[in-house]
């Protein structure tokens, strides 16, 4: 999409101006979805770099001066603000203004921000799967979300105007959009992202911990597979406590089939199956085919870590 696009919102509220705040910043300005663009962020140093970055017409240390005016708001602060933050900017709210999110949890979500939404005003909550393991405002980039899926789990607040207006957004950002239950996209990605996480987390701090091999050994070899976990493994560690904090069952029920197929793998190495390996090995690199096949990764060698292929995650 061009710069013709349809000014959709006259005034944007980002609530956090970090990795993904930072990046819808850019790409609504480059797509003029957008009139005035504006920012609230509990740091100076955050505000200062969002400035000069030429990304918001105003930076705010407090939510509720951001979202005054506003007609569209979205939180892109980590999962476990929101209730506080909704609670807060409550009685700023515009009549009409359309309310939504990033976070990466849906249900736990819905559930501490819907109660502070007034009359008139509507709430879609949304996450964008797209993502780097890298932090803060400077990190961004517009074209984060183009080929991208974002998912909207609409709920009890959400009205028709405004799943159709939030969709429209996005579509305009380049990525496409799918409704869902919040449920069910909690459970959706506990295993295509919060899962890959937590083993990538544990790989490595079980590296870590070894004492028969050595850091450098680890590191000097990484290339052998390691090095793909560490990627993962870099992430925000305030935004995926908040994650695994706020999405338990889900991760709990994954975790719970996910130990099971490795004490599957495990009787299967013990006992020389190498049927049950193979037939096992087979199966996984299908999926892989699949993923680059839908355009969510290319073929590349190197598992095509070049530019902004390497980033798209969460
Ligand atoms: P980020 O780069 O770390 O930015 C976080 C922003 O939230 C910063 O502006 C930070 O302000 C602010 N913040 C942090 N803790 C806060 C607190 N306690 N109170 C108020 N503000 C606080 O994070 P991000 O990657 O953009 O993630 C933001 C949201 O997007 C999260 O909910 C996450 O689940 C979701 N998400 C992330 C990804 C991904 O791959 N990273 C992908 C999809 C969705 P200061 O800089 O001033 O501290």
């Amino acid at each position: 999409m061009s710069k013709e696009t349809t000014v959709q919102f006259k005034k944007m509220a980002l609530i956090g101006i970090g990795l993904i705040g930072s990046s819808i910043a850019r790409a609504a300005r480059q797509k003029n979805l957008v009139s005035e663009i504006v920012c609230s962020a509990r740091t100076h140093d955050t505000r200062r770099v969002a400035l000069e970055l030429g990304i918001v017409d105003h930076a705010y240390e407090r939510a509720a001066d951001a979202v005054a005016g506003a007609d569209l708001i979205i939180l892109c602060t980590p999962v476990g603000t929101y209730g506080a933050l909704a609670k807060e900017i409550q009685p700023h709210l515009e009549q009409g203004a359309l309310v939504t999110d990033v976070g990466s949890v849906k249900q736990m979500v819905v559930e501490a921000i819907e109660p502070f939404i007034p009359e008139g005003v509507d709430f879609v909550a949304g996450h964008p799967i797209a993502g780097t393991e890298k932090s803060g405002p400077a990190a961004g980039f517009a074209e984060l979300f183009e080929k991208r899926w974002c998912i909207l789990t609409p709920s009890k607040k959400s009205t028709e105007a405004g799943i159709e207006k939030l969709s429209d957004f996005w579509r305009g950002m380049g990525s496409s959009v799918e409704n869902m239950d919040a449920k069910h996209h909690d459970l959706v990605l506990a295993i295509t992202s919060h899962i890959p996480h937590l083993v990538a987390y544990n790989i490595v701090g079980t590296a870590d911990d070894l004492q028969e091999v050595t850091q450098s050994e680890v590191i000097k070899y990484s290339a052998g597979g390691f090095r793909d976990f560490t990627r993962l493994a870099a992430s925000d560690p305030t935004m995926w406590r908040d994650v695994f904090l706020n999405n338990k069952d889900a991760v709990l029920e994954m975790l719970g089939r996910f130990s099971e197929d490795l004490t599957a793998l495990q009787r299967a190495i013990r006992w020389g199956d190498g049927d049950a390996l193979f037939q096992m090995f087979s199966r996984t690199r299908a999926i892989r085919r699949q993923i680059i096949d839908a355009g969510q990764e290319t073929a590349e060698a190197d598992f095509g870590r070049t530019a902004h292929v390497e980033d798209q995650s969460d």
